[in-house]
């Protein structure tokens, strides 16, 4: 049984198979085991409006608790998970815990503030997305005005005709779309004025050490003065320090993730958190 020796091969795993094929081998076959053996957890890190300093929205990261391996990020499994097709599995399994956490949120009577939730191009492909996400939207009684997707430009530009509608059938509903990792991709930003994004997730690597880069100052400068005249939102992503808020305030960048605010955290915490930041 074909089957049974894949789970079982899990177990036989040995120190020295820890090369990368060897690693993508054990992410495929052990995946499954944590789609339904309830691996996976979903983290939630708060988006900050730089203005006024309130959460204004959350961004659904997952991970995987692996019984033998410990906790597994999604750098290390995500791509695996494309490549075999399971990241569809994941991705619904996401939007499912997503869209149930919300409802929790509203019994508990906090305030209403969106989720981004990453999906792939391999979700797209596969067709299902927008069923999956109106389906969860309407089982937990969520408007879809507080579900966004982070996608990436490979999404934008993949050649399927029926992701672009897609995307279009899912925000005719009301869901907002953003483009994750912005500036890493193409440098074709046409697509900007034909798709309906909502907001532009600009990537961490240029935010790193912004206050003495020069380079990246006016990169990311551009980014803003651009995203503003085309009425897109901005987020910077990946700031670990007050001196980079400082920056991003003065060049009016309007909202920004990063651990010098908060680390994704498990709903619990959110809850909490939400609760102390948002009550002032
Ligand atoms: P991303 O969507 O660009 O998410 C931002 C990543 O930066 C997250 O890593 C987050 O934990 C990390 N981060 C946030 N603030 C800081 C900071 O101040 N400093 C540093 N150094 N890092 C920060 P994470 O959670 O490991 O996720 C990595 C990537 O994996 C994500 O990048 C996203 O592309 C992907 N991913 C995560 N969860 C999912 C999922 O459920 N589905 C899919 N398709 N992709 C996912
Ligand atoms: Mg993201
Ligand atoms: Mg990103
Ligand atoms: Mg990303």
């Amino acid at each position: 049984n074909v089957e049974q020796s894949t789970v079982n091969s899990v177990c036989y795993f040995e120190p020295y198979m820890k090369i990368k094929e060897a690693d993508k081998y054990f992410y495929i076959h052990a995946i499954k085991g944590a789609i339904e053996g309830e691996q996976l957890r979903l983290l939630y890190q708060p988006k900050i409006d730089l203005n006024t300093n309130k959460i204004v929205g959350v961004e659904a990261l997952t991970r995987w608790h692996h019984p033998e391996r410990g906790v597994i990020s999604p750098g290390d499994f995500i791509s695996a998970a494309e490549e075999s097709g399971q990241i569809v599995d994941i991705t619904k399994w996401a939007i499912n815990q997503a869209c149930s956490d919300m409802a929790q949120w509203r019994k508990a009577d906090i305030e209403d503030i969106s989720v981004a939730i990453n999906v792939s191009l391999v979700d797209f492909r596969s067709g299902a997305l927008p069923q999956i996400i109106f389906k969860a939207l309407n089982t937990n009684q969520i408007s879809p005005h507080l579900l966004e997707l982070e996608i990436t430009e490979s999404v934008i530009f993949d050649d399927a005709d029926h992701v672009q509608e897609q995307i279009h059938k899912m925000n005719v509903k009301g869901v907002s779309f953003a483009i994750d990792d912005f500036g890493t991709g193409y440098s074709n930003l046409g697509y900007l004025s034909k798709f309906n994004v909502e907001t532009l997730k600009i990537d961490q690597s240029f935010l790193k050490d912004i206050a003495t880069n020069f380079h990246n100052q006016h990169i990311v400068k551009s980014i803003i003065k651009m995203s503003k005249s085309l009425h897109i939102e901005n987020v910077a992503e990946g700031v670990e320090d007050e001196e980079t808020a400082k920056w991003l305030r003065e060049n009016d960048c309007s909202m920004a993730q990063g651990y010098h605010w908060a680390k994704p955290m498990a709903f619990n915490e959110l809850v909490k958190f939400l609760e102390k930041n948002n009550s002032h």
